[in-house]
């Protein structure tokens, strides 16, 4: 068989790079394939200076159609730079992808992640085959792809109403405030990025609602979402995740795996691990949002107010964009950073999680967040703001039971009370249960990745596939 050469082409934001470099490398250690990995010029930089160099994978760039010109992409509306993205992008992938097969190394397959559907049309004009690496859970794929195959308009219709739940297959009853963000009509960020639903609906679309012969690559695994899995009638979606630095949990200590991720932000000078070292274990609440989520000023109040009066240690992520929203609020929290809360820019997530010290996560349930939780054997409390979190967080506290999710007050918000209750319910007594089935999660996440488990088995299986069909 001939040595598969698969491009994978990743978005340039924090949660696509580091599960695509993990599936890259993951990819040409379970075979003998050659990756390039491709991504925009800038964060490919940010790349190269974050990792040694791996034998395997050669990095090559696509443009955004900003970089050649020196235009400042920020000038531009979310949706104007998606648009010139898929312009440039696609055009600058198709020429690379020839030289590349001029050079001698023909391509196999085109992996892409979430927000790029051009990149299939690409593998389409040259004849060869394309796979989605889908970056959020297979349960949120679930969702959109029955949306745009037979539930549009029970969703459209109802998810107006107070009462509203829908059952889909595999999946449990959801609510409105259990479905994606971008169902909803007063989706949270609308005001943000005015219109992104209707234009993430339509590329959703792309990517899940017209596949032919789909080949979908999940960043999960089998034992945890078999039901939404088995469920699928007609796409075979395959869990190959969790993609998590291996080296960061306690079991592993291959210390290559460590450089092995990229921070796009820039951290601070705080020493918090050290911080995190003089901390009795499982005592300490990690709080972080992610990297595109800003809380209102009202939630930070509350959120404050919570971890102060919850007596309990904290290590909490305030981006600098967060900071610069909220720029009175941010001096209130530097004045409470105590021996009990330390407040930083940016951490070393995967790492945090995994320090003996940490006894739960207030996570605002990003997917990657989510899986670096499960992997670290880390309970949750969820505050979902956007996207794919609210399913995420429906899947935490009720199908999985490796968290609770935060209730909201009529005006969208957590109390400080209830984020008390949580902590308690998470940390107490009460919070055995929640405990120890984060823990068994981990387990069975690391099962998977292991060698012979089900993640391993099925990325195998995709690239044997690949390379037959290709020979
Ligand atoms: N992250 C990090 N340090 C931080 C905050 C976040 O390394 O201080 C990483 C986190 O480990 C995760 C990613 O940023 O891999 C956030 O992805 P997620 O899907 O959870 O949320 P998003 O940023 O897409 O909202």
């Amino acid at each position: 068989m001939p040595r598969p050469h698969f491009l994978l082409v990743t978005y340039p934001a924090q949660a696509h790079i580091n599960p695509a470099l993990q599936l890259a490398k993951q990819l040409a250690s379970t075979s003998s394939a050659h990756i390039t990995f491709t991504t925009t010029a800038t964060a490919l930089r940010r790349i190269n200076n974050n990792n040694n160099p791996h034998p395997f994978l050669t990095h090559a760039t696509i443009s955004d159609g900003y970089e050649e010109n020196g235009d400042n992409p920020a000038s531009d509306s979310p949706i104007q730079r998606l648009t010139r993205f898929s312009l440039a992008g696609s055009k600058s992938l198709l020429v690379l992808a020839r030289s590349l097969s001029d050079q001698g190394h023909p391509v196999t397959c085109i992996i892409y992640t979430l927000l790029l559907p051009w990149a299939a049309d690409v593998a389409r004009q040259l004849g060869i085959s394309s796979a989605v690496f889908w970056l959020q859970p297979a349960a949120v794929f679930s969702v959109y792809y029955h949306y745009f195959n037979g539930y549009k308009d029970v969703i459209d219709s109802g998810v107006h109403q107070p009462e509203f739940m829908v059952n889909l297959p595999g999946l449990p009853p959801l609510t409105s405030r259990d479905l994606p963000s971008f169902f909803l009509p007063n989706d949270p960020y609308s005001s943000v990025i005015p219109a992104f639903e209707e234009q993430f609906k339509t590329i959703i679309e792309r990517q899940v609602g017209d596949m032919s012969k789909p080949k979908v690559l999940v960043n999960t695994f089998y034992a945890l979402e078999s039901d939404v899995v088995k469920s699928m009638d007609g796409v075979e979606l395959i869990g190959v995740g969790p993609m998590v630095p291996l080296a960061y949990i306690k079991e592993h200590d291959s210390s290559s795996d460590k450089t092995f991720g990229v921070d796009l932000f820039d951290g601070d000078e705080k020493d918090y691990k050290k911080w995190l070292d003089a901390k009795p274990e499982k005592s300490v609440v990690y709080v972080s949002f992610g990297s595109i989520a800003l809380l209102q000023k009202r939630q930070l109040e509350e959120m404050t107010k919570g971890l102060m009066e919850s007596g309990r240690p904290f290590l909490w992520v305030l981006r600098k964009a967060q900071r610069e929203a909220e720029k009175d609020f941010v001096i209130g929290t530097e004045v409470i950073e105590d021996e009990r809360g330390m407040v930083v820019e940016w951490c070393s997530q995967v790492e945090v999680l995994s320090h003996p010290s940490i006894g739960c996560f207030v996570t605002h349930c990003g997917w990657n967040s989510t899986v670096e939780s499960l992997f670290s054997g880390v309970p949750t409390v969820g505050m979902p703001q956007w996207s794919d979190q609210p399913t995420n967080a429906k899947m935490v506290e009720d199908v999985w039971g490796s968290g609770f999710r935060g209730r909201v007050n009529g005006e969208g918000l957590v109390e400080a009370e209830e984020l008390i209750r949580c902590l308690k319910a998470v940390l107490g007594e009460e919070g055995e249960g929640v405990r120890r089935r984060a823990e068994e999660w981990r387990d069975k996440a690391l099962e998977a990745v292991r060698e012979g488990g089900s993640s391993h088995r099925s990325l195998g299986r995709f690239v044997e596939e690949v390379s037959s069909h290709e020979s």
